[in-house]
């Protein structure tokens, strides 16, 4: 089954057993004749919500790429993912103040069988129906299941928590509920703002999993013809969709039809692969004496300097006079006073040749 259609039946299954509590609680609630519960259960109404906007948005990012969003709209998952966030977060800070006025002036808490009954159905309901969705959003890499599966969890956890004040009240005559729901409401503000945060850096853009760029450089590396790969760059457009771009170095007297066929050939594979669509960018080399020995002495300069992360592209190119170079240095260090210094030293060493040093980002590990 497509990923889009496991996180709607996976949603589906939320709004369905929110539905069910509710139905069961305003029953309770009628014939019982208490407004509480049936105001509980208008409150368990409002936990689908988190089920519907997650329904919606892969709805939403599911739709194919048209001219005005050609990279497809799949980000509109991190936006779906962050309103579910928000939504935690607002449960625990209402949660929070409700918690601090029942502190401030307890009141004795009379619990009948019937809502014992309830809020012990609620628990087993919320905590199976969180785990599940939690761990289906794991597996499909869904931010917005992952937070509403969350969400479902957190309500289970102030439940539990209700409920074992009222057992405490019950046995002790000691009102805990309010010190208890504040205490789950900072962990659920802590929660909150957890899941925000990662969605909204996957929303400005993070750097892209170590595992995946040390499996797409092996693969690169692994053609007969390619003598290193570098400048590895991703981008996401929502966790289906990456493209980017990386160098190949290959020898210098290659053909422009060999490298075409090479670079059709590394794309094809990488897509194939790994379904991603990557541009693929030439370096050449070219291995003799000079070169050789100008390469041991830029080596030498640059191990002087940690912040340098590594050094690629080295060219010497004899009729022009010109050697060029990039330099991938740490983002905490200060890359152009470095680079000029390299520079500089390499000019002291080899003063007919002009030096030309680009500075690479460094985008993957
Ligand atoms: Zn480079």
């Amino acid at each position: 089954m497509e990923r889009s259609k496991k996180i709607i039946r996976t949603s589906f299954v939320g709004i369905g057993v929110n539905l069910i509590l509710v139905i069961f609680k305003a029953a309770v609630g009628l014939i019982s004749g208490s407004v509480a519960v049936i105001m509980d259960a208008v409150n368990n109404l409002s936990d689908a919500l988190s089920s519907v906007i997650t329904i919606i948005g892969t709805k939403i990012s599911g739709r194919k790429p048209d001219k005005k969003h050609p990279y497809g709209h799949g980000r509109v998952e991190y936006i779906t993912s962050a309103l579910i966030s928000i939504i935690v977060l607002a449960t625990g800070i209402i949660s929070l103040k409700e918690s601090i006025e029942k502190i401030i002036t307890p009141e004795k808490a009379t619990y009948g069988v019937v809502s014992i009954v309830i809020i012990v159905a609620a628990i087993a309901a919320k905590l199976a129906v969180g785990i599940y969705v939690r761990s289906v959003g794991k597996k499909l890499s869904s931010g917005a299941l992952e937070a509403s599966g969350s969400d479902a969890l957190f309500d289970a956890v102030l439940s539990g928590g209700t409920l074992i004040a009222a057992l405490i009240s019950v046995i002790w005559g000691i009102t805990l509920e309010g010190w208890f729901g504040a205490i789950i409401s900072l962990f659920i503000i802590k929660a909150g703002i957890e899941m925000l945060g990662k969605t909204v850096s996957s929303i400005i853009g993070k750097r892209a999993d170590p595992e995946l760029t040390e499996k797409l450089k092996e693969a690169l590396c692994a053609y007969d013809e390619v003598r290193g790969c570098y400048d590895l760059a991703l981008h996401n457009y929502g966790p289906e969709r990456i493209i980017g771009s990386a160098h190949v170095e290959v020898q210098d007297d290659m053909t422009a039809k060999e490298i075409h066929k090479l670079t059709r050939r590394i794309a094809t594979d990488i897509y194939m692969k790994f379904g991603i669509v990557l541009t693929i960018g030439i370096y050449a080399s070219h291995e003799d004496e000079l070169t050789a020995g100008m390469k041991n002495d830029l080596d030498a300069i640059v191990s002087e300097y940690p912040g340098i992360l590594q050094v690629h592209g080295f060219y010497v190119d004899e009729e022009q006079m010109t050697v060029t170079f990039d330099l991938v240095i740490d983002f905490k260090a200060d890359a152009q006073s470095i680079c000029d210094e390299v520079v500089a030293k390499m000019k002291q060493k080899h003063g007919d040749y002009t030096f030309f040093a680009v500075l690479d980002s460094d985008y993957s590990d």
